[in-house]
C-alpha cells in the first residue's frame, strides 16, 4: 500500500487541523454544502428538530409525554412515569445505551454524530445556514472576516448574532421545557421571572451556553469536550463503517491536463473541494481522523467533481478501510449481523422490563430486630413493614389480604388498605395474627396478596415466626 504508506508519513495526526503553530485557534469558513447526502440529512434534521421542538406540546391523558426534570426527580418517557424508585430500569437504560453505542460505533462508525446528534443538526442546520445567509459563503465571509469594522461588517454581525442569541434562547426555552414541563414554563411567562427566579437563572444560563457553543465555540465541542468523540480512536476499527476516502483508487493525485499526458495519475484531482467543505476542516484523504464527524460534505463535493469530470462517484464514500485496501463492495459482515442481534436482544430486553414494571411497587418484610409475641394465651403474632410506591399519575387505592385458605381466621391489624397520590411513597408497619392452635411448626409462610384497586398484582410469601413448641 504505497499510497497509504505515503499519507501516513504526513504528520497530520500530531496536531490539529483548526489551531496553528502558535497555538491559536485558527477559525473554519466551510464551503456551503450541497448535494445528494445534504439534502437527505437537511430531511433528516427537520425531521428531529420538530419532534424536538414540538415535543414539549405533546400530551398524553393531561401528562407530558417526555419530561426529565431532575429537580423534582419526575420523568416521563413517552407518557410512561418513571420516579426514582425504577432507578433499576434506568440503570438497565444506561447500559443498554452504552453498550448501544460501543457496538453500533463499532459497525456503524460515528453516523450518529453526522446524522442525529443535535450538537450537528444545530450547528449545520441552523446557526452556519443563518451564517450562509447573512455573510455568503466562505470566500465571503473570510473576506467579511479580513475587513476593516465598516457599517457593512457592523450591520451583518449585528443581526448574526441577534439571530444567534434568539434561537440560543429558544433552543433553552424548549430544553427547560424538557425538565420542568411547558405548564410550568407558560407560567413563568405569565406570572413574570422574578416569581420563578431559579428556572429564570436556568433559562438565562442554557441560552448563555447555547450561544457560547454555536457562536464560538463550535467545532471545538466535537474536536476537544465531547466524550464520544473521544472515544472514537478506541471503538472504530478497520470494518466500521465510515466516511472514507478511497486512496487506492484516487492516489497519486494530481490536476489533470489536456496538454499533458496525466493517465498515471489517479482520480483525485486534489481540486481540494472535500477540504473547503469541512466544518472540522480537515482532509479527509489523510484517513480516518478524530475530528471527522460523519457529515458526509466532503462525499457530496467530491460526488460533483467525479461527475464534473466524468469518472465514477464514490471516491470518497461510506465504507470500511479493509474495503478500500482490499477493494471489496461493502457487504453486511456477520460480525455486523451479529453485533446488530445484541442490540435488538438487549432493547429487547430494555421493553421487557417496562412491559413488566408494575403501577404499584410493594415491598412487604417482617420487621427488622422483632420475633413472634404472645396475644394473650392463644394467638401468637409477628409484625411486618410494608411499602408502596405508586407510579402512576392517579391516586391508588392498596389492599392487603391474607390468600391463605386454611388459615382463614387469620387477621391484619394496622392497616390492610393504604391510598397512594400519584407519585407517591406510602409505608406501614402491620400484625398478623395466627391461633396457637394452627401453629405447627416454629417457621412457615404465609401467602398475603397486594391488590390495587381490586386486581391484585403480588403475592407475598410472608415468613411467619412462632416458638418451638405448640
Ligand atoms: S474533492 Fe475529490 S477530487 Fe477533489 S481533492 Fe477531494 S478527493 Fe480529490
Ligand atoms: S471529513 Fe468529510 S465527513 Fe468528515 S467532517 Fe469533514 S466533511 Fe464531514
Amino acid at each position: 500500500m504505497e499510497a497509504a504508506k505515503a499519507l501516513d508519513d504526513k504528520h497530520y495526526r500530531d496536531s490539529l487541523s483548526n489551531v496553528n503553530k502558535k497555538g491559536k485557534r485558527l477559525w473554519i469558513f466551510p464551503k456551503k454544502p450541497s448535494g445528494g447526502y445534504y439534502k437527505a440529512r437537511s430531511i433528516v434534521s427537520w425531521a428531529l428538530m420538530a419532534l424536538m421542538f414540538s415535543g414539549p406540546f405533546l400530551k398524553w391523558h393531561g401528562h407530558p409525554l417526555m419530561l426529565f426534570n431532575v429537580l423534582e426527580r419526575k420523568f416521563i418517557l413517552f407518557g410512561f412515569p418513571f420516579w426514582p424508585q425504577d432507578f433499576k430500569i434506568f440503570a438497565v437504560a444506561m447500559l443498554t445505551g452504552i453498550v448501544f453505542i460501543i457496538l453500533f460505533t463499532v459497525v456503524w462508525g460515528r453516523v450518529f454524530c453526522g446524522w442525529v446528534c443535535p450538537q450537528t443538526i444545530f450547528m449545520e442546520m441552523l446557526f452556519r445556514k443563518i451564517e450562509y445567509w447573512i455573510d455568503g459563503d466562505w470566500k465571503q465571509q473570510q473576506r467579511l472576516n479580513a475587513m476593516p469594522w465598516n457599517s457593512e461588517k457592523i450591520r451583518k454581525r449585528t443581526l448574526k448574532h441577534i439571530l444567534f442569541f434568539i434561537l440560543s434562547f429558544i433552543i433553552s426555552n424548549t430544553f427547560l421545557a424538557y425538565i420542568i414541563g411547558i405548564d410550568e414554563l407558560k407560567l413563568m411567562m405569565v406570572d413574570g421571572p422574578l416569581d420563578h427566579l431559579g428556572s429564570f437563572i436556568s433559562l438565562l444560563i442554557f441560552t448563555g451556553v447555547f450561544y457560547f457553543v454555536f457562536a464560538w465555540f463550535r467545532e471545538l465541542v466535537c474536536i476537544i469536550v465531547c466524550p464520544y468523540g473521544r472515544l472514537q480512536g478506541v471503538m472504530l476499527d478497520k470494518k466500521s463503517v465510515v466516511v472514507t476516502y478511497d486512496q487506492v483508487r484516487g492516489e497519486p493525485r494530481g490536476k489533470i491536463s489536456k496538454k499533458e499526458d496525466t493517465s498515471h495519475l489517479g482520480d483525485c484531482i486534489d481540486c481540494n473541494l472535500c477540504v473547503n467543505v469541512c466544518p472540522t476542516g480537515i482532509d479527509i484523504r489523510n484517513g480516518i481522523q478524530l475530528e471527522c464527524i460523519n457529515c458526509t460534505a466532503c462525499i457530496d463535493a467530491c460526488n460533483e467533481v467525479m461527475t464534473k469530470i466524468d469518472r465514477p462517484t464514490g471516491l470518497i464514500r461510506y465504507d470500511t478501510v479493509e474495503g478500500v485496501e482490499k477493494g471489496e463492495k461493502w457487504k453486511l459482515s456477520g460480525r455486523a449481523i451479529a453485533y446488530s442481534a445484541v442490540l435488538v436482544l438487549l432493547l429487547g430486553i430494555l421493553t421487557a422490563f417496562m412491559i413488566m414494571r408494575d403501577d404499584v411497587e410493594a415491598v412487604l418484610v417482617r420487621t427488622y430486630g422483632t420475633t413472634y409475641q404472645y396475644q394473650g394465651n392463644d394467638t401468637i403474632s409477628n409484625l411486618y413493614n410494608v411499602e408502596f410506591i405508586n407510579k402512576t399519575f392517579t391516586e391508588k387505592k392498596i389492599e392487603l389480604r391474607m390468600e391463605d385458605k386454611k388459615h382463614a381466621n387469620l387477621l391484619i391489624i394496622g392497616g390492610d388498605s393504604y391510598a397512594a397520590a400519584p407519585g407517591e411513597l406510602v409505608d406501614g408497619t402491620i400484625m398478623v395474627k395466627v391461633p396457637v392452635s394452627q401453629i405447627r411448626s416454629s417457621h412457615f409462610k404465609l401467602p398475603i396478596g397486594v391488590y390495587v384497586e381490586g386486581e391484585k398484582i403480588k403475592t407475598f410469601e410472608a415468613g411467619f415466626v412462632a416458638p418451638v413448641k405448640h
